[in-house]
């Protein structure tokens, strides 16, 4: 059975930066299921889908083109859609607000649930998202739910948008990180919750290296 390290939380807690720190350093596929929902919203927007049309979109997400091109030493990690190269335009808020309305469609989340089990390949895979410990991957053996205060989050989001988009405010993002926070857990389907066998870690007042650390420590027991 292939090993799964799943890390789930909410947006901005880190999860990203730490799950393909992760699989880099144990040469472990990654799934950043985040990346699917937005390019699904981004595909929708494409095909002027709108947000509201369930079966058009699970439709959309069943047959979705992409192709994951993972980091090698050369050239970061790259996201093709329809053969076009989207890993820098799916990362906006505009469409990280789309993702997590499409995701909230029960048909949807259906449609890709094969998908991202299809990731689990040897020698492990690094799952990043909201449902990878409850719903996608229930039997891996290492959960991790990570978070992180709503100030903070807003703060790491504010460093990394700040010089690609001048005009993003800290409190823009507080507001936005806080509308996204609450859809993802009062949605009926699949909500922001830590599956009872995770073990949660409040990186608030951690470095990347201690938060690692503290993972890679787990993993071993
Ligand atoms: O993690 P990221 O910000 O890229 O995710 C975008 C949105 O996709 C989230 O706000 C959430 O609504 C949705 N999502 C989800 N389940 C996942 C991963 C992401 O519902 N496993």
């Amino acid at each position: 059975i292939i090993p799964v390290i799943a890390i789930d939380g909410p947006s901005g807690s880190g999860k990203g930066t730490i799950a393909s720190l992760l699989a880099r350093h144990l040469g472990w596929s990654l799934l950043d299921s985040g990346a699917i929902y937005r390019l699904v919203a981004l595909a929708a927007e494409y095909h002027q889908i709108p947000l509201d049309q369930e079966a058009k979109l699970s439709e959309l997400a069943a047959g979705l083109d992409v192709r994951f091109i993972p980091a090698t030493e050369q050239s970061p990690a790259n996201i093709l859609l329809e053969g076009q190269s989207v890993t820098d335009c799916i990362r906006t808020e505009q469409v990280g607000a789309g993702a997590s309305k499409v995701a909230a469609l029960p048909q949807v989340r259906a449609a890709l649930l094969q998908r991202q089990r299809d990731f689990r390949q040897t020698p492990g895979l690094i799952a990043d998202g909201r449902d990878m410990g409850t719903v996608v991957f229930p039997d891996a053996p290492l959960k991790i739910f990570l978070t992180a205060s709503a100030e903070e989050r807003a703060r790491r989001r504010y460093l990394q948008l700040k010089d690609k988009s001048p005009d993003v405010t800290l409190t823009s993002l507080l507001g936005e990180i806080n509308a996204r926070d609450a859809r993802d857990t009062q949605r009926a389907i699949a909500p922001l919750v830590a599956a009872p066998d995770a073990l949660s870690l409040d990186s608030t007042s951690l470095s990347i290296d201690q938060v690692l650390k503290y993972i890679l420590d787990a993993a071993i027991q």
